[in-house]
């Protein structure tokens, strides 16, 4: 199918953006890399009458490490977040992540703020900001607020930006010597969306684990939390930690609900493995 009719505008700035995105009623989209935008709009599952290309916009993408934090801004394409020396010392759980994103030609044009605008459950970027505990930049037309990523995530492809706003950064605390990481996701195909999948931060402490994050995702409408199998794998052990999941995932084409729950505590002991530096 082809698109419904929509004009088109490329912004100058960032201001610029958000001012084309106030003339339109709300019916205006912001076009970054374009990978999961044109589909919906060749699906017709999208009617936007403007399209806001901020892609020629100044200082939306880069990669810097400052006061403790990696801030990254959201024009920063897949493949440069993969190709970093600093996302790979500073953010590793990014790092592993990005190679599990769709496939080269996508990671090329694909940007981490069009990721996470577009919240699908079953993509990679939102469980690891959550698990980092990371936080977004908004932009609008009151000025700049600043959300946590826990918040961040609403519903199914619903997050805290208002229509006339825009993602411009994240930040994420930089890794310290007892950060340990683990990811682990199950797709069909490698570079499909995952079945399931699992981002996990926690700090090392002893033989042991502290802080434990553990966020699911392909297992519901956001990113979600493991709590309690978070304190049980702090406790030191794995099978409480997958006897502790106590989320329900809905069941989709791919998988059923019981199929799913599996998987996840499949992948716990995978990612448990890698936090204590097992695997
Ligand atoms: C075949 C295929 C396989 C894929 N597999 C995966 C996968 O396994 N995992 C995965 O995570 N992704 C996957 N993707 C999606 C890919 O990662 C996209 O690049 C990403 O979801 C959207 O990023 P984008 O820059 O292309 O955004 P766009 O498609 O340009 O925009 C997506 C949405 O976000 C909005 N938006 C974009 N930027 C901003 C901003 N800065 N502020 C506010 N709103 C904004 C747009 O208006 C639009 O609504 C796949 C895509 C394809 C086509």
């Amino acid at each position: 199918m082809k698109p419904a009719a929509f004009a088109y505008a490329k912004a100058r700035s960032l201001d610029d953006a958000i001012r084309l995105l106030g003339q339109h009623d709300g019916e205006a989209k912001l076009l970054a890399g374009g990978q999961s935008l044109i589909a919906t709009l060749n699906m017709r599952l999208s009617h936007p009458t403007l399209l806001v290309d901020i892609n020629g916009v100044p200082g939306l993408a880069g990669i810097s490490v400052k006061n403790g934090m990696v801030e990254i801004g959201a024009m920063t394409r897949h493949v440069a977040l993969e190709r970093s020396a600093e996302i790979a010392k500073h953010a590793p759980l990014i790092a592993r992540a990005m190679p599990h994103i769709a496939h080269p030609a996508i990671r090329n044009r694909g940007t981490i703020g069009g990721s996470l605008s577009y919240a699908d459950p079953a993509a990679e970027l939102p469980a690891c900001l959550v698990a980092l505990d990371g936080e977004m930049d908004i932009v609008g037309v009151s000025g700049k607020r600043t959300v946590r990523a826990g918040d961040f995530f609403q519903g199914l492809f619903e997050t805290a930006l208002g229509p006339y706003e825009v993602l411009s950064a994240v930040r994420v605390p930089a890794a310290m010597p007892d950060t340990r990481v683990g990811f682990a996701e199950l797709a069909r195909r490698h570079g499909d969306y995952a079945l399931v999948g699992l981002a996990a931060v926690a700090k090392a402490n002893g033989a042991g684990l502290s802080d434990v994050r553990l966020v699911y995702f392909g297992v519901g409408e956001t990113p979600v939390r493991a709590k309690a199998a978070e304190a049980a794998l702090a406790k030191g052990s794995v099978d409480d930690a997958v006897k502790a999941l106590d989320f329900e995932p809905a069941g989709d084409l791919h998988a059923s609900p019981e199929v799913k729950k599996h998987l996840a505590g499949v992948l716990l002991r995978r990612v448990a493995k890698q936090l204590t530096g097992q695997a």
